[in-house]
């Protein structure tokens, strides 16, 4: 439980010598540019990073005992280095690949499987509506069936990976009906790219993770076939709950390498920047500050790591979903909420070069804010942990 296995280990060292020669020496441009670097998708295909929870039929690495735990190793490292490449293998395997392997038909994983495992393509999950977020039960996209078709209309926010040149696939939560007890009837539907009636919005203007693709959906009767249903017809709901605990771990390992590189460059900085005839480190008042980020990034990795090893564990059959559930939140929030307050003490430590975008501190600190926000927000993540505990909130 207090140390990852060597093998773990060994994958981490493989993943930081691609993220450091891959993504560092070009980050800063992209994120000026606000360039999503397709190219290292299929690289990350290659070294098998989107097919560490898939099968081998698939062209994944076969489901070892531990296999989420690389996951998150693998999310962490590029979070590291730069937290939009890690939001795309993130959202590119928790988001795109999980719900097709979860819930998907045989046929559904032969069709999309292969080329997304590879990192010959990226799928993304739409969830989030401009009126329903948090609330997503609220889903106003709707579907109906007419002569064996699918016909979608509706919209989606801030979907990742939804608009990139290799994307094949976006699935989405819509209403199919009305339950007995009047509530909506939620089903997940796959939309392929280029389906008439799907619109790409424009890419937003975002405040950071610039080199990661985030597109609004717009669907004016799109049509696809009745067999693009995922999963069973009114499970929708459910479906993403499941999508959304896993998808809680990976960001928390996310923000875990955030906080990491935080400090590892808080710790240099503090030692070389010379203020009045000393290292600021020398002072209190800095080096009390990073001690503090030392101690976060060690209880933010712990509470990550017992979450994915409870997920491992749930997969092998010895832990429960409610287990996973709660340390997803707990992990999550906590992490989250560490890593932005790491970016806020080293953008400190840097003084006024914390403010300029040739230290990364500065990007570090843009894109931590959406850590508290994507895949349920940190009043969310309370709201989980409080109805983990039995309290009676809404
Ligand atoms: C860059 C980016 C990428 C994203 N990628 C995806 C994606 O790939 N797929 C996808 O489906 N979504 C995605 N999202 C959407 C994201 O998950 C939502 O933005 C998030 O869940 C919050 O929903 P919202 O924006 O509608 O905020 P709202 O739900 O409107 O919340 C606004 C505020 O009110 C608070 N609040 C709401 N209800 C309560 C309550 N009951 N109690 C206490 N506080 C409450 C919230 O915590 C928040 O602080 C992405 C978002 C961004 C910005």
């Amino acid at each position: 439980m207090f140390e990852l296995s060597r093998e773990h280990e060994d994958f981490r060292a493989s993943v930081r010598e691609f993220a450091e020669a891959e993504v560092g020496p070009h980050i800063e441009k992209w994120d000026r540019e606000s360039h999503f670097p397709v190219h290292l998708v299929p690289k990350m295909g290659e070294m098998g990073l989107f097919g560490l929870v898939a099968p081998e039929e698939f062209g994944g690495s076969g489901l070892d005992e531990g296999a989420f735990t690389s996951l998150c190793v693998a999310i962490e490292e590029l979070g590291r280095v730069d937290q939009s490449v890690g939001i795309t293998l993130s959202a590119g395997v928790g988001l795109g690949i999980n719900p097709i392997l979860t819930f998907g038909s045989q046929e559904q994983k032969e069709r999309w499987l292969p080329d997304l495992v590879a990192g010959r393509a990226l799928a993304a999950f739409g969830l989030t509506e401009p009126e329903a977020g948090s609330d997503a039960g609220a889903t106003r996209t709707r579907a109906r069936l007419d002569g064996g078709e699918w016909v979608v209309d509706g919209a989606k926010a801030f979907i990742t990976n939804s608009g990139t040149d290799i994307t094949s696939v976006v699935t989405v939560t819509a209403r199919t009906g009305e339950r007995p007890d009047g509530r909506p009837e939620l089903s997940a539907i796959m939309i392929p790219s280029g389906t008439a009636g799907l619109t790409i919005e424009p890419a937003y203007h975002k405040l950071g993770w610039h080199a990661s693709d985030t597109h609004g959906l717009t669907f004016s009767g799109a049509r696809v076939p009745e067999q693009n249903l995922l999963g069973e017809r009114g499970k929708g709901f459910g479906q993403f709950l499941a999508t959304l605990d896993d998808g809680r771990i990976a960001i928390s390992a996310l923000a875990v390498g955030l906080a990491q590189a935080c400090l590892e460059q808080s710790t240099e900085y503090a030692k070389t920047r010379i203020a009045f005839g000393r290292p600021i480190g020398a002072n209190q008042g800095v080096s009390f500050a990073v001690a503090d980020l030392a101690v976060a990034v060690e209880a933010a990795r712990a509470l990550t790591y017992k979450a994915a090893w409870l997920k491992d564990e749930m997969h092998a059959g010895r832990r429960s979903l409610a287990q996973v559930k709660q340390a997803a939140a707990v992990a999550k929030l906590y992490s989250t909420e560490a890593a932005v307050s790491a970016t806020r003490v080293a953008t400190q430590v840097f003084g006024g070069n914390g403010f300029m975008e040739e230290y990364p501190v500065a990007r570090f600190y843009r894109d931590a804010k959406i850590l508290e926000i994507g895949e349920g927000t940190s009043e969310v993540q309370r709201m989980v942990i409080a109805r983990g505990l039995g309290l009676p909130v809404d």
